[in-house]
C-alpha cells in the first residue's frame, strides 16, 4: 500500500506507507525536541543536544542503511534519505549525527568492512551509540583526495600513522576516524591508499578546532596524527585491504555519501522556503500581506517549483541506489543541481523576509549559512561536472 508524501507534495511516484509514517514521527519529533529557540542555542554552543539524539535513536532510525542480521532494520535507503530530509527542518543538530552513525559509520562498514568489523560496529552504529567522524581532507588536499600525505606503515602487525587531517567534522564526538592515508609512498596514485578505522581514543591524536560559520552542529577539526599506533584489523575490510582503499571509498559508497549530501541541501532548502512561505502571509507591509505583492508571491513560487526539481532528482538518485542499479551519473548529477540549486533558492527566500532573514530570532540566517558550503561539502560542483563528464566519455 501506498500513500502521498507526508509533506504533502507528489513525488515522481508515491512514498511506501512506511516511510510517510516514519515522516509524521519524525516531523511530531523535530517540533517537540527541537523547537526554534533551542536550535539557536546549539548553533551558538557550536554543538548537537546528546541527549535529544539519544531519543531519536530510540526510534530505530540510524538502522536504516545497516542489514537486519547485524542489528538494523534492513537497508532502506528512500527512508534513510527522508529521515535526513525531515530532521534538516530543525538544522543539522540532528541529521548531522544521525548521517555520522548511519551513513559514515553503518553504509560504509556494511559496504567494505571486515566481518570482524560488522560484527563489533554494526550494532552499535544502528543503536546511535557509535559515530564515525570523516579524515579526507588535507591543509594542501580538497577535491584531490587520492594525493593525501597523511602516512601509514606496517610495523609488524601494528600500523603506524603521521599525518594532518582539516575539516575533520565530529572529530570530537566521533568514536572512529575514517582516515584515508597513503599507504605505499613508492606506489601509483589510487594503488598506494588505505582507509584506517582510527579510534578516536588512540594516543598521538590531538585536535585544533577551527572556527566555521556552518554546520556548527559540532566542531570541524584539524587532527594531527603523530606516530598514532594502531593494529592492522583496524583497516577498513582488514588487513588484506591494505592499498585497495580508493576503491571502497570511490565504488557505491560513494554514490550514497552524495545521495546523503544532497538530502542535507534538499532538507535545508526545504525549510527556507517553508518558513519564507508562512512568513510572506504574516508580514503586512503597504496595507496587503507581503505575499499579495507580485514580485514576492512569484519568488516564492519559483523557490517551490525549484525544490520540486530537487525532490526529483534526489528522490529518482535515491531509489537507483536502493535498487542496486548504476546511478554514478545520477548521483553526481542530483549532487550538483541540488547543491547549486538550493544556494538558489535560500537566497532567494531570504530576500523576501528583509531584514528578518538576517536575525537569529528566524531560521533563515543559519539555513543561508548552512546551504552556502552545499555545493562544497561532499565533492565540489566542479569536481561533480568532472566526474559526470568522464563517466559520460566526453572527450577532453
Ligand atoms: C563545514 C565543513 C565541514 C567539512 N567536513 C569535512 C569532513 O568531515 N571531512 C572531510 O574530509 N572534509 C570535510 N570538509 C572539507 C570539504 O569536503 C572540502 O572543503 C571539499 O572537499 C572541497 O575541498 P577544498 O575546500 O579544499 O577545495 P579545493 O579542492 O581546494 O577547490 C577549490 C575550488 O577549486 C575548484 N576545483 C578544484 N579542483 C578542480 C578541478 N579539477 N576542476 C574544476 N574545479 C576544481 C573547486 O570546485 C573549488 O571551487 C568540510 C568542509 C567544511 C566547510
Amino acid at each position: 500500500m501506498t500513500t502521498a508524501s507526508a509533506s504533502g507534495y507528489q513525488s515522481f511516484t508515491d512514498e511506501p506507507e512506511h516511510v510517510g509514517l516514519l515522516r509524521d514521527t519524525l516531523k511530531k519529533f523535530v517540533t517537540q525536541k527541537a523547537p526554534r529557540e533551542k536550535r539557536r542555542e546549539w548553533d551558538k554552543a557550536h554543538q548537537f543536544p546528546r541527549d535529544v539524539f539519544g531519543q531519536l535513536a530510540k526510534l530505530g532510525i540510524c538502522g536504516l542503511t545497516i542489514p537486519e542480521e547485524h542489528g538494523g532494520a534492513g537497508v532502506d535507503l528512500v527512508a534513510a534519505v527522508a529521515v535526513i530530509e525531515e530532521l534538516a527542518q530543525a538544522g543539522a543538530f540532528l541529521a548531522g549525527p544521525f548521517i555520522h552513525a548511519a551513513f559514515y559509520g553503518g553504509a560504509n562498514v556494511v559496504e567494505n568492512g571486515s566481518e570482524a568489523q560488522k560484527a563489533e560496529m554494526l550494532p552499535k552504529l544502528a543503536a546511535g551509540e557509535m559515530f564515525f567522524a570523516y579524515g579526507l581532507s588535507e591543509p594542501d588536499v580538497g577535491g584531490d583526495l587520492p594525493s593525501v600525505t597523511t602516512k601509514a606503515r606496517m610495523e609488524g602487525d601494528e600500523i603506524v600513522i603521521n599525518g594532518a587531517k582539516r575539516w575533520c567534522t565530529g572529530a570530537d564526538f566521533a568514536d572512529v576516524i575514517y582516515c584515508l592515508v597513503n599507504s605505499d609512498p613508492e606506489g601509483k596514485k589510487y594503488k598506494n591508499l588505505s582507509v584506517i578505522l582510527v579510534p578516536t581514543d588512540t594516543p598521538g591524536i590531538t585536535l585544533q578546532p577551527i572556527e566555521h560559520a556552518n554546520l556548527r552542529y559540532t566542531l570541524s577539526s584539524d587532527v594531527y596524527f603523530d606516530d598514532v599506533r594502531v593494529p592492522a584489523s583496524c583497516v577498513l575490510g582488514g588487513a588484506e585491504k591494505w592499498n585497495k582503499g580508493w576503491g571502497q571509498l570511490a565504488g557505491r559508497t560513494l554514490d550514497v555519501e552524495k545521495i546523503e549530501i544532497t538530502a542535507v541541501a534538499f532538507g535545508l532548502a526545504r525549510a527556507a522556503v517553508e518558513e519564507a512561505w508562512q512568513y510572506a502571509q504574516e508580514r503586512e507591509q503597504f496595507g496587503r500581506v507581503i505575499s499579495g505583492h507580485q514580485a514576492v508571491r512569484h519568488a516564492l513560487v519559483d523557490a517551490r517549483t525549484k525544490l520540486q526539481a530537487c525532490r526529483h532528482m534526489l528522490y529518482h538518485a535515491v531509489w537507483l541506489a536502493q535498487e542496486g542499479r548504476p546511478c554514478s551519473v545520477e548521483t553526481s548529477m542530483a549532487k550538483l543541481f541540488v547543491g547549486d540549486t538550493a544556494v538558489e533558492i535560500a537566497l532567494t527566500c531570504q530576500r523576501v523576509m528583509g531584514a528578518y532573514g538576517l536575525s537569529d530570532a528566524y531560521d533563515m540566517e543559519r539555513n543561508v549559512r548552512d546551504i552556502l558550503g552545499m555545493p562544497i561539502v561532499g565533492g565540489s560542483s566542479n569536481m561533480q561536472r568532472n566526474n559526470i563528464a568522464a563517466r559520460l566519455g566526453l572527450p577532453e
